[in-house]
């Protein structure tokens, strides 16, 4: 076994429940590796169902303490936590460009991205406010209060192993809730990482959980956390398929629930657009984490008359991308995380130039480079019954349909079950109205690729989700409404 990246990780990792480092119940652990190289960069404990009930205990028994603490305790204790993984960013991003094969300047860029929620959490904690409201009859009293709901499970994704963490735990945390995280089999060295400046913090024991997977327990650990009468909410990010596995597990216990699922983000390039400014926007969008992420364009629509001068310019800056390993100066694109997103990748791509789509540039596994890697790729002649179209891509492919008008181009859009994100350019003012608000998505780029930040509302309609992560909205998933009515005054 090759021990961590740059001595990042050792050997042998642990979970932490109820304020210990504990090894599964089994003694099994499973291996993480890097995706650039194949290599073992440490194991982790493998737990199953017993694991997690200790620690759905734990955060319940914590949960009668942690709850009566005041906001500006659960702030400072935040914000220590806050300052702490600032301190130790760059640490954190070895750990995760070495797990996840993100290139190490976006690996730093996600743990910015990633602090920022719990610095704004720790700073919204204290803003959270009840109400008084006018009763209809003098002798009674309007109350409202926003009570912390309880334990709450977090399931994470491998594609932000830190953000999505941060944004989930420190929103929980802030308004008194407790937490058992499961983060994603590929990806569990940052989530320990993290949790070791959680500790030092000072959150009490049980606050802050974390239980460690691989995938042949993670559905058995999900389902505990759907349906254990001791959990009072989920929230998961990760694909469609298993957002609706929870929908169902938590329907019995009608648990809070809030699903950050796949998207099918459209990104529209219209005839005004400045064809320099989408370009680039569209390149961040499409390539940030090799494509592999929620809110990557999908589906690239350009107007027919800047078809032909927008895929050039394209084309032009996809060649110089250089892909690699995430260790290496200058790397821009990283490998896939496994051989899964591999397989869908090359299958997407061999299904379109099997309907007719013209491969413009790459269109292959770059193999020599390792076993994971893509090469960027340009596809036109896209059709409806393409893959690339009607589906989630995650991998660093563009395809691209011409279009001809406006209604067209919103009709192309949402024609799908999901909405996410989705991106326009244009530099007409009544069009840019217009199309963000007919748009089926629940976020918008107007000619920007990158939107999500701490201060805003983070989240998708139809089959893209539930609820809404980051901004001062971000507490609701984890809060009740209490209504207290004084009578008799
Ligand atoms: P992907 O297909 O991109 O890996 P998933 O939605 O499968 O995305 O994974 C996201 C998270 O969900 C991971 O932490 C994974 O372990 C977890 N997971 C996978 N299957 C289940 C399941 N049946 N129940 C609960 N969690 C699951």
């Amino acid at each position: 076994i090759q021990t961590g990246v740059q001595g990042a990780a050792s050997k042998y990792e642990k979970a932490y429940i109820n304020g210990q480092w504990t090894s599964a119940i089994s003694g099994k652990y499973f291996e993480v590796s890097n995706p650039s190289n194949g290599k073992v960069v440490a194991e982790v404990p493998d737990m199953g169902v017993p694991d997690a009930q200790i620690a759905i205990d734990s955060a319940f028994s914590a949960f009668q303490n942690w709850k009566n603490t005041t906001a500006k305790d659960r702030s400072q204790i935040l914000r220590r936590w806050y300052n702490l993984l600032v301190e130790n960013q760059s640490k954190i991003a070895h750990i995760l460009t070495a797990e996840s094969g993100k290139p190490l300047l976006e690996a730093k860029g996600e743990v910015v991205y990633g602090n920022s929620f719990v610095e704004w959490f720790s700073e919204l904690s204290r803003q959270v406010r009840g109400e008084i409201i006018e009763s209809s009859v003098p002798s009674k009293k309007i109350l409202i209060h926003h009570q912390p709901i309880g334990v709450v499970g977090l399931i994470t994704p491998w594609n932000f192993p830190h953000a999505m963490i941060a944004r989930k735990a420190a929103a929980a945390l802030s308004v008194g809730c407790t937490v058992v995280i499961k983060p994603a089999e590929d990806t569990p060295l940052t989530a320990i990482e993290m949790i070791k400046y959680a500790e030092e913090a000072g959150f009490p024991p049980g606050v802050i959980n974390i239980i460690t997977s691989s995938r042949d327990n993670a559905a058995d650990v999900g389902k505990l956390l759907c349906e254990n009468h001791l959990v009072a909410g989920i929230s998961f990010t990760g694909s469609t398929t298993v957002g609706r596995i929870l929908y169902r597990q938590c329907a019995n216990g009608i648990k809070r629930l809030g699903l950050e699922l796949g998207g099918n983000a459209p990104l529209i390039v219209f005839k005004s657009a400045n064809l320099d400014t989408a370009v680039d926007s569209a390149l961040v969008s499409k390539f940030r984490n090799c494509g592999q992420t929620c809110v990557a364009a999908n589906r690239f629509l350009v107007q027919e008359d800047v078809f032909d001068a927008f895929v050039e310019k394209l084309v032009s800056k996809v060649q110089l991308l250089k892909m690699g390993d995430g260790f290496q100066n200058g790397v821009q694109l990283g490998p896939l995380i496994n051989e899964q997103q591999l397989n869908k990748v090359t299958d997407f791509v061999h299904d379109a130039t099997s309907k007719g789509a013209k491969v413009i540039i790459g269109g292959k596994p770059a193999n020599y480079l390792g076993e994971l890697f893509y090469e960027p790729t340009v596809l036109t002649g896209i059709t409806s019954d393409m893959k690339v179209y009607t589906e989630e891509i995650f991998g660093p492919v563009i395809s691209i349909i011409k279009f001809k008008t406006e209604e067209e181009a919103i009709n192309i859009s949402n024609s799908c079950d999901v909405g996410l994100a989705g991106y326009f350019f244009s530099e007409d003012i009544s069009q840019i109205f217009r199309v963000s608000k007919n748009l089926e998505t629940g976020m918008v780029g107007v000619n920007e690729g990158l939107i999500s930040c701490a201060e805003a509302p983070f989240g998708g309609i139809k089959q893209s989700g539930l609820g809404r992560e980051g901004s001062h909205l971000g507490t609701e998933d984890y809060t009740y409404i209490k209504y207290t009515c004084i009578g008799n005054l």
